[in-house]
């Protein structure tokens, strides 16, 4: 066991987490937070995001259809979404929980997890009906104009994955990973053109989910308009608190 001097989390590798989800619309900072909780409860950060771009990048059956969505900033269709997450939650990594970055992203992705999950509870013992328990919702909540600002400027390692921004967590050399030396990379979805539509989908389609994951309990809001570690630690207080009641 590890202890975090700043906070009451405790690092241990047996502890049932249970699914986290994380909202919030393109740039709230989903991924970097999603990352950061990953490491410290050591459970699989599940982008869908990240997924689709490998399939797009192998040209899967998969990647070819999707990439013309993504690169005008719509949603992928619900079905191929839904297929794809419920291939990876039986995947050995989830038995104690993970956490979702980038999914549900609409009311029906939410109502097809609830009952996906359900479904994949029935089948287990205690530890693994807690590992698919009812999701904890962590909700980002960021000011418009500093998530555009936050996309234009986002940059990430195509090898470690590690996302930078070139005006609040540029690497030490402009243009390279910290970590391994890559060459950092521009989306192709982070022109403002393409956020611009990304922004509307999310207001259209995956704000209803905050009513959604209200009317649960489930649901905590978290100030993102603040620096990386200070939304770190409101994060991990939060989910804390909720696994004590
Ligand atoms: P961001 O982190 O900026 O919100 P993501 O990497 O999560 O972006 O998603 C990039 C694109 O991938 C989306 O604009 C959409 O086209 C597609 N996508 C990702 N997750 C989903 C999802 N759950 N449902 C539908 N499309 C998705
Ligand atoms: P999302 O997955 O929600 O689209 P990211 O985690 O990819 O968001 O973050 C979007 C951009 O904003 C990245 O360039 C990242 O470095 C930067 N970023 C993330 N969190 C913060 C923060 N708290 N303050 C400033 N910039 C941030």
């Amino acid at each position: 066991m590890e202890a975090r001097t700043s906070s009451a989390v405790v690092k241990t590798d047996q502890r049932v987490v249970g699914p986290i989800i994380m909202l919030g619309p393109p740039g709230a900072g989903k991924g970097t937070q999603a990352k950061l909780i990953a490491e410290t409860y050591g459970i699989p950060q599940i982008s869908t995001g990240d997924i689709l771009r490998d399939n797009v990048a192998r040209k899967t059956e998969l990647g070819v259809k999707a990439k013309a969505i993504m690169e005008r900033g719509d949603l992928v269709p619900d079905d191929l979404v839904c297929d794809m997450v419920a291939d990876r939650l039986l995947m050995a990594d989830c038995y104690k929980g993970f956490i979702l970055d980038g999914f549900p992203r609409t009311v029906r992705q939410a109502e097809w997890l609830d009952a996906q999950l359900e479904k994949i509870r029935a089948g287990q013992d205690a530890a693994g009906r807690a590992a698919c328990a009812p999701p904890i919702v962590l909700r980002l909540v960021v000011e418009y104009n500093q998530l555009l600002q936050r996309l234009t400027g986002r940059r990430s390692c195509p090898t470690c994955g590690l996302i930078y921004n070139v005006y609040f967590q540029p690497p030490k050399v402009q243009g390279i990973c910290d970590v391994d030396g890559s060459t950092l990379v521009q989306r192709r979805d982070d022109t403002e053109e393409v956020i611009s539509e990304r922004l509307k989908a999310y207001e259209q389609l995956t704000l209803p989910l905050v009513d959604y994951y209200q009317a649960s309990g489930r649901l905590v809001e978290v100030n993102g308009d603040q620096p990386v570690d200070a939304v770190a630690a409101q994060m991990l207080s939060a989910l804390e608190n909720v696994h004590r009641l």
